[in-house]
C-alpha cells in the first residue's frame, strides 16, 4: 500500500474493568485480553484514581455499581470532568432496575452479568469504542494530516504500549527538524515547505523497514522517533540530507537531530520528548553540527540552576542570604593589623544547604536578579557597620562586591547613598569592589557609574586584579583607590618565581597611582612574607581567616579591641 506504512506492531485498546469481585475481573480479562489491553480496578476510588492518572490511555470503561465507592459515585466524577467524559463507560449490572439510573448518568451501554457470550461482549466494546470516536465533537485526530504520522497525544499513547510490548527493547527517542524551517515556509511558500516535510516523511518510512519504531509529527516542523536503540545516527541524518537535497534541489535545507538514548520507559513521555526537542534545539545555530545527544548530568545541572533561580524570591525575603566577613590585615607594620572585612554572600537554604557565591552569583547575573540580591546586602552591610559602631565605638570599613549587572541600575549611586548615608556611615569607609573585567570588556558603561561613586565620596577597588588583562594605559583612566591583585597570581608564586616580579610589578604601578595595594587569597606564611617585602599594604585569605559569620566575626572584632 502506497502511502501507508504497516503497522510495526499490533495497537491495542485498552479496557479499565472495575468491579470488587476478584472472580469477576478475571473472567471479564479472560474475555478480553486478546483484543486489548486490559487494566483493573477493584473500586471505585481506584478506577477514578487510575482514570486521573491515565485518562489518556484508556478507552473505554467497565463498570460495576455494587461495590466500595459505588459506581453511580463514579459516573457523578465522570459527569464534572470533561476529559474523563471522552471516554464511554459500560456497566455490568445484573439488576434491571439500576439501568434508568444509570442512563441519566450518562452511562453509554451495559453488559448483562452473568456474562453470557464473550464474543458479542467484545463485539459490543469494539462498537462502543469506534461510534465514541467518530462521535465525539472533541474527538482527536490520530494522525498528523500532512505526513499521516500519529500526532503527539497518540504518539505519546502508542509510545507506551511500546514499552509495554517490547520490554526488553533498549529504544531511543529523536527528535528531528528542519533548521530555520519558518523562514523558508516565508520565503519559498507553504507548498515548498511541505514538500520538505514530505521528503523527511518518505525518508523515516524507509527507515522503518528496516528499525522497530513509531513515528510522530505535530503541526510545526519536528518528527519525533521512537525507535529500538543504535549506537550512531550519521546514517541517518546523511539519507535524511540527501532525501531533503533530491527534492528542493537550490535551496540549502538542512536538518538537526536530538537524540535521547535508551530512554528509561519510567520517565512521563511528555517530559522525555521535551528534553529531546531541547537537545535537538540546542544545535539549532551551529549548522555544522547536525546531531546532539542528551546527556542527564548537563540535564540535572540545567534543572538545579532552575530550582535555583526559581527559589530565589523566597530566599531573599526569608532573609536565606547571609553575610559572611573576611578580614584584610594591614601589614606595613610590625605586626600585621586588623583594618577592615569584605563582604562575601552565602545562601543557607533549608532545601539546598550552603551554597556558594560560586554557584549562583554568574547564574542571577545571567537574569539580573543579582541586582535585588546586592542592593540587600548592600544595605545589610551598611546596618552591619552602625551596629558595629553602636556596640563596640569602632568603625570597621568594610567592602561590597558590585556586580556589572548593578551598573546598569540607574538608581544605582542613589541607592547607595542612602544605604550607607541613612546609617550614619562615613561614606569613606565604604569600599565598592569592582572585577576588573568588568572595568576592561564594559568599559563605556562602567566608568562613568564608577566615578560617580568615587565622586560621592566611596572607594572603589578593582577586584581581581591581572585577571582581566587591563593594560597598563587603559589602568590611568581609571577611578580607584585600591588595586586587589588576583588570587591566582598570588598562588602561582609558588610554581613559578618569575611570577613574582610581576607581583613587584603590580605594587609598583599601584604606588604610581597613589593606590593601596591589598593581596586576596593568602594561605601561607611565605606568602604573606613576600607581599610585605614587596611592598603590598594590604593582606586578605584563609592565613589569616576565612569568611566569617558574623557572630564569630564578632567575637574578632571584640579580640581586637583588647
Ligand atoms: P571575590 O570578590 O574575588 O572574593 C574572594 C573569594 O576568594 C571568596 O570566595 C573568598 O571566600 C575566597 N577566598 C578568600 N581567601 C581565600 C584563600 O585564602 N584561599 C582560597 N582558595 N579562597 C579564598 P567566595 O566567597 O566563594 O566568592 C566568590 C566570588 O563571588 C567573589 O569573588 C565575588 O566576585 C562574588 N561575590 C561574593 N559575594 C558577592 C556579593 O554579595 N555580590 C556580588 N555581586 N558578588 C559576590
Ligand atoms: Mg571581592
Ligand atoms: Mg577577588
Amino acid at each position: 500500500m502506497k502511502g501507508k506504512r504497516a503497522p510495526l506492531f499490533e495497537v491495542k485498546k485498552t479496557i479499565l474493568v472495575v468491579d470488587d469481585e476478584p472472580i469477576n475481573r478475571a473472567i471479564l480479562s479472560a474475555i478480553l485480553s486478546e483484543d486489548f489491553n486490559v487494566l483493573e480496578a477493584e473500586d471505585g476510588k481506584e478506577a477514578i484514581d487510575i482514570l486521573l492518572k491515565e485518562e489518556h490511555k484508556i478507552d473505554l470503561v467497565l463498570l460495576d455499581i455494587f461495590m466500595p465507592y459505588d459506581g453511580r459515585l463514579v459516573l457523578k466524577d465522570r459527569q464534572e470532568n470533561p476529559q474523563l467524559k471522552k471516554i464511554p463507560f459500560i456497566v455490568c449490572t445484573s439488576d434491571k432496575n439500576i439501568e434508568e439510573e444509570c442512563f441519566h448518568l450518562g452511562v453509554n451501554d451495559f453488559v448483562k452479568k452473568p456474562y453470557e457470550n464473550p464474543d458479542i461482549i467484545v463485539a459490543r466494546i469494539k462498537r462502543m469504542i469506534e461510534l465514541y470516536e467518530d462521535r465525539s465533537i472533541l474527538k482527536e485526530v490520530e494522525r498528523e494530516k500532512l505526513t499521516n504520522f500519529y500526532n503527539r497525544e497518540f504518539f505519546k499513547k502508542y509510545a507506551q504500549q511500546f514499552d509495554a510490548l517490547c520490554p526488553d527493547l533498549g529504544k531511543d527517542l529523536l527528535a528531528i527538524s528542519v533548521n530555520r524551517f519558518r523562514l523558508i515556509n516565508e520565503l519559498y511558500g507553504r507548498a515548498f515547505g511541505d514538500k520538505v516535510l514530505l521528503a523527511i516523511s518518505a525518508a523515516l518510512n524507509r527507515y522503518l523497514e528496516t528499525y522497530r519504531g513509531i513515528v510522530g509529527k505535530d503541526g510545526g516542523s519536528t518528527f519525533i522517533i521512537y525507535g529500538e536503540h543504535r549506537d550512531d545516527y550519521e546514517d541517518l541524518t546523511e539519507q535524511l540530507t540527501s532525501a531533503v537535497n533530491d527534492v528542493v534541489e537550490d535551496v540549502g535545507v538542512s536538518i538537526r537531530m536530538g537524540v535521547y538514548p535508551l530512554v528509561d520507559p519510567a520517565v512521563d513521555k511528555e517530559i522525555a520528548i521535551s528534553r529531546t526537542e531541547s537537545t535537538a534545539d540546542s544545535v539549532s545555530g551551529d549548522y555544522s553540527k547536525k546531531i546532539a545527544i542528551y546527556n542527564e548530568e548537563k540535564q540535572a545541572k540545567t534543572l538545579h540552576k532552575e530550582e535555583l533561580v526559581e527559589s530565589f524570591q523566597q530566599a531573599l525575603d526569608e532573609e536565606q542570604f547571609k553575610l559572611f566577613f573576611q578580614p584584610k590585615y594591614n601589614i606595613t607594620g610590625d605586626k600585621p593589623a586588623f583594618a577592615s572585612a569584605e563582604v562575601l554572600v552565602r545562601w543557607i537554604s533549608p532545601k539546598f544547604g550552603f551554597v556558594n557565591p560560586g554557584e549562583f552569583i554568574n547564574l542571577f547575573e545571567e537574569n539580573g536578579l543579582i541586582s535585588q540580591l546586592d542592593s540587600y546586602i548592600f544595605e545589610k552591610a551598611a546596618e552591619y557597620m552602625a551596629s558595629w559602631k553602636k556596640k563596640y565605638g569602632v568603625l570597621v570599613p568594610i567592602s561590597v562586591n558590585l556586580s556589572r549587572i548593578d551598573i546598569y541600575r540607574p538608581t544605582i549611586v542613589e541607592d547607595i547613598i542612602r544605604y550607607v548615608d541613612s546609617n550614619n556611615i562615613p561614606r569613606s569607609a565604604y569600599y565598592i569592589e569592582v572585577t576588573e573585567s568588568a572595568f576592561v570588556e564594559d568599559a563605556k558603561e562602567v566608568i562613568p557609574v564608577i566615578n560617580k561613586i568615587r565622586d560621592n565620596g566611596f572607594k572603589i577597588e578593582i577586584d581581581d586584579f591581572g585577571s582581566g588583562y587591563s593594560s597598563f594605559g587603559t589602568l590611568i583612566d581609571l577611578p580607584f583607590d585600591v588595586l586587589k591583585i588576583d588570587m591566582q597570581i598570588i598562588r602561582s608564586m609558588d610554581r613559578n618565581p618569575k611570577v613574582r616580579d610581576i607581583i613587584k610589578m603590580i605594587v609598583n604601578l599601584s604606588k604610581t597611582m597613589n593606590a593601596v595595594t591589598v593581596a586576596e587569597g593568602v594561605e601561607t606564611a611565605e606568602q604573606c612574607a613576600f607581599l610585605k617585602e614587596s611592598g603590598c599594604d594590604v593582606v586578605q585569605g584563609y592565613y589569616f581567616s576565612k569568611p566569617l559569620p558574623p557572630e564569630d566575626f564578632e567575637k574578632l572584632i571584640e579580640k581586637e579591641l583588647k
